[in-house]
């Protein structure tokens, strides 16, 4: 299943967003400066500009005069020419003045009426920052597909760019089917529950780069799953169907995909996530996942947030760091099926929580993260090196 996605899923393609909303974003292509920063030569220091050759010799014995001719400030046009034997006062940030090729401290300097005295050399270039000291002109500043840091955002604007072309954040449609969910807020029945799994998924889609919409909670009825199913192909980058996923008599998900479009895969050899399905309508992938909020889970890490990710320009693996931590006891498998356990970390060692129950939603709460046992794997027997997938991000 994971080859099938790998295989069939590329990256949106790229939209033009303006700067300040661009952090996080993927960036599409290559950037290149097209102009040097800075773009004049600038002082780095408060003090005086002046022809560095002549402060050579200079110490607090022997000082050196300089004539004050006046002072710049940032931001200023400086009409005034350095000459020589002259000193002007600079400060941090403001272009150095036509003639001067040093900034003296302000620190290594007195001043006595309108004589500056030099006590200590300051050859030509010291404390002035030169035209595309910090980029320069035909330099690439970031890759493509790199996601935007702050300080990115801060780079482009210095190039004068306002907007750049990221990739595009999927749409990822979320429809809820089960004739006993309840929507937020809702009292319900005794017999009902809440619908768990919508909030779940759009926090991971967010998470994973895409822009959830959620549909329903909807009832087991098959016309309008089929229309809403309809709906989201033609107006969504991804669809996923929680619940009826399976083969009861309700489970109306697997034969409608295969009726609308094509049901690659359905059913895995994955505990606690068997009845999942992968499809396409078009060119849009839909994932089938279990209505039971673990295997819900489960089945999105697996193939939902590779699809997500993928599309949005992100890489495919989990977002999840990882720790090789040894067993507090056995983790059980079987040969051939690959096992999701969550797991807590106690004194160093990893205690698996409940393996089996798919409905124990807060066995994913209690866990720090989960193990992968995987299908040519028959146990991890206690003591043995695992890695565990940490939940938190961070
Ligand atoms: P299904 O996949 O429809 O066979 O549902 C399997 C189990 O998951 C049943 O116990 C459902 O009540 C439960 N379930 C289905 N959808 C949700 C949901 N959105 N939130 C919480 N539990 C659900
Ligand atoms: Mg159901």
């Amino acid at each position: 299943v994971l080859d099938l996605i790998a295989r069939r899923i590329g990256r949106l393609e790229s939209e033009r967003v303006v700067l300040p909303e661009t952090a996080g974003r993927v960036l599409a292509a290559q950037i290149r400066a097209e102009v040097s920063v800075p773009s004049f030569d600038r002082a780095a220091m408060d003090g005086y500009a002046v022809r560095g050759e002549e402060t050579q010799g200079a110490s607090p014995a022997r000082p050196v005069p300089f004539r004050y001719v006046g002072a710049t400030r940032p931001g200023r046009r400086c009409e005034i020419v350095v000459g020589p034997g002259e000193a002007l006062e600079i400060t941090t940030g403001s272009a150095l003045p036509q003639g001067a090729d040093s900034v003296v401290r302000v620190e290594s300097t007195r001043k006595e009426g309108e004589t500056v005295w030099v006590q200590e050399p300051f050859p030509p270039g010291r404390h002035v920052g030169r035209v595309g000291e910090d980029i320069e002109t035909g330099t690439v500043v970031l890759e493509g597909n790199r996601r935007l840091r702050p300080q990115d955002l801060a780079v482009l604007r210095a190039l004068g760019i306002t907007s750049v072309d990221v990739i595009r954040r999927p749409k990822v449609t979320v429809i809820i089917t089960g004739d006993e969910l309840i929507a937020a807020g809702n009292p319900g029945r005794v017999f009902q529950i809440a619908d768990t799994n919508s909030v779940m998924l759009e926090a991971l889609i967010t998470r994973d780069g895409g822009r959830p919409w959620v549909v329903g909670p909807i009832p087991d009825d098959r016309d309008r799953i089929r229309a809403e199913i309809t709906e989201a192909a033609n107006t969504s980058d991804v669809l996923l169907i929680s619940g009826g996923s399976s083969a009861g008599p309700e489970d109306y998900a697997p034969g409608l995909i295969e009726e609308l479009g094509k049901l690659v895969v359905h059913g895995v050899a994955l505990r606690p996530a068997a009845p999942s399905g992968v499809g396409f309508l078009g060119q849009v992938p839909v994932v089938l996942l279990p209505g039971n909020p673990v295997s819900c889970l489960c089945a999105y890490d697996f193939f939902a947030g590779p699809i997500v990710r993928v599309q949005g320009g992100r890489a495919r693996e989990w977002p999840y760091r990882t720790q090789v931590l040894p067993l507090a006891s056995a983790l059980p498998s079987s040969l051939g099926r690959t096992d999701y356990a969550r797991v807590r970390i106690e004194n160093g060692k990893l205690e698996p929580l409940s393996i089996s129950g798919a409905s124990i939603l807060s066995s994913t709460t209690r866990a720090d993260g989960f193990v992968v046992i995987p299908a040519q794997v028959d146990e991890y027997p206690a003591g043995a090196l695992v890695t565990l997938w940490l939940y938190d991000l961070d």
